[in-house]
């Protein structure tokens, strides 16, 4: 096995990877970064709405109001220490990206241009604030470019299409992963000092997604199976407004400029639900209320979808009705929300300057993942151990800045954030810190998992295993979950588990390129990721942000200000059983609560 030796192995090129490869670079780290797509396909460039940071580039806005959606948004269980960070930072990075030659759009006066997003406020609470920087509505591509050309300038080593499929510790420290390289099926051993992942999330564990193919929680599942633990897997967050019938994401954006969601009556149903915010409400709230819509056969035409309007005379009607003087037609949609139409016209074969779209939630965004603290070190236990050399950040790392339920616009800042923090990090322990060699026996266990799925001859066919368990999580583990159905959905999937292990076919044996062989091993981390989520949607018995059972209506802060921590018992790199264990002993931090009562918890919004 080739081997090559880095100060800082760096998994992912998303913005949380370039922004961790760019910053550990800077401190004169010799970096990697490996990714299994090229840099600039990764999923951040498909972000669209905007990145929050409070400037007040149109109206006064707070760092603390931002913090205080960010704790209300997700429902109380976020760390405040990490929100703290969140808040204070996002304005700084956002500057910091526009200085790195950003292309925002620009207010008459040269700013940063800011819009409206879900949850967003001022003076806690009170109204919509304009705090989304955006570039158009491609805001993730420019996030994207920005970096990648960044991190070449930096001398930043890149290894596109080489897809990492185990992390490597030696003594009880991490000192790099065990790649493939997609081209020639070989393996390769990363060494490194400091070896920090940032592999996005696992929206593909569901049929309606709005995540890309790629999006399978290989990072997630490579860190269960070394014993490592996962932080509150259950809450993972629908987003609103899926393109009916395929999941693709239409940005909250269009809500922000003024797109009011419809029901068969024409009845702006977010009015019912949440009068103050209404369709602007939190992801969680408007996902919930569409779902009821759905539910009383209010859906169009009696179908499962509803109507997303953005046409000039709709909007327009609203905003006078609010006393509003704000006023949009075709030209603004055309230069504000470019994407969208395309999108939906190339899609759907919608105008939606003619007519309105047709959407449903899609499943969006994992706020749990590895643990981390604010600093991207991973940490292994309740009490914040940290595990030397290893890092995380972004979608697939749990910091926990989003609690039960992420706003709009918050995981931008996250990826900047708390990449920037990893980055720094990484720099400073480098210079200081020993390269541990790999273990003896690095990659063996792994090849060997690769031999079995090359030449297994079952009669399971991976694609009809994935099409089965995304069906089964939808029905059992999405917006609403009961205990029956989630119990019916795991043990389910547990059963397509096992037949991905004893009963698998695939049909290329081959080397070169064989996408056969690897998108049968991502269904395997896809498997372990959809297990993990059920069970610990099983085990929190309340209702909170994202996570909403039907049999434990309330939110109950006795007994669940906390948060869940999995980890797989079972010794190997994939096991017949998976032993989960799974505790509650990690408080949420509540430092600014400490502070200022006005981040206590406050009633639930249904
Ligand atoms: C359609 C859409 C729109 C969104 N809009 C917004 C928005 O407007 N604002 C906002 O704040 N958030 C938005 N989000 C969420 C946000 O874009 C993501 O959470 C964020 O981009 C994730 O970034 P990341 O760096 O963690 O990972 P990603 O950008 O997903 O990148 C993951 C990287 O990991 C690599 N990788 C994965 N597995 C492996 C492996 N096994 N080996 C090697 N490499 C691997 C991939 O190649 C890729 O480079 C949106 C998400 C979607 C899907």
């Amino acid at each position: 096995m080739q081997t090559h030796q880095f100060d800082a192995l760096i998994v992912g090129a998303g913005g949380a990877g370039l922004m961790a490869a760019l910053y550990a670079s800077q401190g004169g780290a010799k970096v990697a970064v490996v990714s299994k797509l090229y840099p600039t396909r990764s999923h951040t460039g498909a972000a669209l709405g905007g990145i929050g940071a409070a400037l007040g580039n149109h109206e006064e806005d707070r760092p603390e109001w931002h913090m205080y959606d960010t704790v209300k948004g997700g429902d109380y269980l976020a760390d405040q220490d990490a929100v703290r960070v969140l808040g204070e930072e996002a304005v700084d990075a956002v500057i910091e990206l526009e200085h790195m030659g950003l292309p925002f759009d620009r207010t008459s006066e040269g700013r940063i241009s800011q819009r409206r997003f879900g949850g967003h406020t001022s003076n806690f609470g009170e109204k919509a604030v304009r705090r989304a920087c955006h570039s158009a509505d491609r805001t993730g591509h420019m996030i994207l470019q920005t970096l990648y050309q960044q991190c070449l300038r930096n001398q930043v080593r890149f290894f596109d299409e080489f897809q990492v499929v185990d992390l490597l510790l030696n003594q009880g420290v991490a000192c790099g992963a065990v790649a493939i390289q997609l081209g020639s099926g070989e393996f390769h051993c990363f060494n490194a000092k400091a070896t920090l992942f940032a592999t996005g999330g696992w929206g593909r564990v569901w049929q309606v997604t709005s995540n890309a193919h790629s999006l399978t929680g290989d990072g997630a599942a490579i860190f269960l199976r070394r014993g490592l633990p996962l932080e509150d897997m259950e809450f993972y967050q629908f987003h609103p407004t899926g393109l009916y019938g395929l999941g693709v994401l239409l940005t909250e954006g269009i809500r922000g400029e003024g797109g009011v969601l419809l029901n068969r009556h024409g009845e702006r149903f977010m009015e019912r639900y949440a009068p103050t915010i209404k369709d602007l409400a939190s992801r969680d709230v408007v996902s919930r209320s569409m779902y009821l819509e759905l539910r009383d056969g209010k859906g169009i035409r009696g179908s499962d979808y509803l109507h997303l309007d953005i046409r000039p005379e709709t909007v327009n009607r609203y905003l006078a009705e609010a006393g509003e003087t704000r006023r949009i037609d075709e030209d603004f949609i055309a230069r504000n929300l470019a994407e969208t139409l395309e999108v939906c016209r190339v899609y759907a074969g919608v105008d939606p300057l003619q007519e309105p779209m047709p959407v449903q939630p899609t499943a969006h965004y994992a706020m749990g993942g590895i643990p981390t603290n604010v600093n991207a070190e991973v940490i292994v236990d309740a009490a914040g151990k940290v595990m030397q050399g290893l890092y995380a950040a972004g979608e697939v790392a749990c910091v926990s800045c989003h609690g039960a339920n992420r706003l709009g616009t918050n995981s931008l800042v996250d990826l900047v954030v708390f990449g920037r923090r990893g980055g720094k990090r990484i720099a400073n322990f480098v210079r200081e810190a020993p390269l541990i060699p790999p273990p003896m026996d690095a990659g063996e266990e792994v090849r060997a998992e690769f031999e079995r799925i090359r030449n297994s001859a079952g009669s399971s066919r991976p694609g009809a295993l994935r099409a089965q368990m995304q069906s089964l999580m939808m029905t059992h583990v999405g917006v609403f979950r009961t205990a029956e159905g989630m119990r019916q959905g795991r043990d389910a999937v547990l059963e397509l588990r096992q037949r991905f292990l004893q009963d698998l076919g695939i049909d290329d044996r081959g080397q070169v390129f064989n996408t056969d062989l690897m998108e049968a091993w991502e269904l395997g981390c896809l498997l372990d990721s959809a297990v993990v989520t059920a069970e610990c949607a099983l085990a929190r018995e309340e209702s909170r942000g994202a996570h909403s059972r039907e049999d434990f209506r309330e939110r109950d802060d006795a007994n669940w200000m906390v948060h869940s921590l999995i980890s797989s018992q079972a010794s190997g790199l994939v096991t017949e059983q998976l032993e989960l264990a799974l505790n509650h002993d990690r408080p949420v931090d509540r430092s600014l609560e400490a502070e200022d009562e006005r981040f206590a918890p406050k009633e639930r919004v249904y």
